[in-house]
């Protein structure tokens, strides 16, 4: 049981749990409490070596992302050469305000949906507003990597995971994998009480 449990208060919501589906609330004040959450969201997203984490991940229904993207060979957007220099990076309240026509197909991961992956269509561009622990906003078009985890991350705000963004064909090659995943997440959520 070990694996995914993420030391004292907070641990890694699997594919099944109820949480991962619903709808987080706008952060209205960023406090102590706030603050505690987002390094202990760092640290599991560390933990278990991803990219980022939303607050939904982790059983706290409220719109806050940490992100810690690696530097790519070259910058293709604005936000990529102002954000991936400040990783790790903790995103309050963040909006997707704008995507571009074009889309880009790459294979993703999940921690709530771990050792699986497949290939999600999503626009290549997309304009990000978000405000940082600081309060400092932040607008600017996020490409590349950066551009796709945050689509990734804002979507768990919303109550959607990648798995839901697949075409019939690669839904239906990881199908038998989420089904033994949920069933594991079941046995653990009964095992806990
Ligand atoms: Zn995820």
């Amino acid at each position: 049981m070990g694996l995914f449990s993420g030391g004292k208060s907070y641990s890694v919501k699997l594919y099944g749990s109820g949480v991962l589906s619903r709808p987080a609330l706008p952060v209205p004040l960023v406090d102590k409490e706030v603050r505690l959450l987002a390094s202990e969201m760092l640290r599991l997203m560390r933990k278990f070596d991803g990219i980022g984490l939303a607050a939904p991940q982790v059983g706290k229904l409220l719109r806050l992302i940490v992100l810690e993207i690696p530097e790519p060979e070259e910058y293709t957007s604005k936000g990529e050469e102002l954000l991936l220099p400040r990783m790790p990076l903790t995103l309050v309240n963040p909006v997707i305000v704008g995507s571009s026509r074009e889309t880009a197909t790459r294979e993703e991961g999940c921690l709530s949906v771990p050792e699986i992956f497949a290939p999600v269509t999503r626009p290549a561009v997309v304009e990000l507003c978000a405000t940082t622990l600081d309060g400092e906003t932040i607008t600017c078009e996020c490409g590349g990597l950066l551009g796709r985890c945050l689509q990734h991350e804002i979507d768990h705000l919303d109550g959607k995971l990648f798995v839901d963004r697949l075409t019939r064909d690669a839904s239906k090659e990881i199908a038998g994998e989420l089904s033994a995943l949920e069933r594991t997440a079941m046995r653990n959520h009964y095992n806990r009480r």
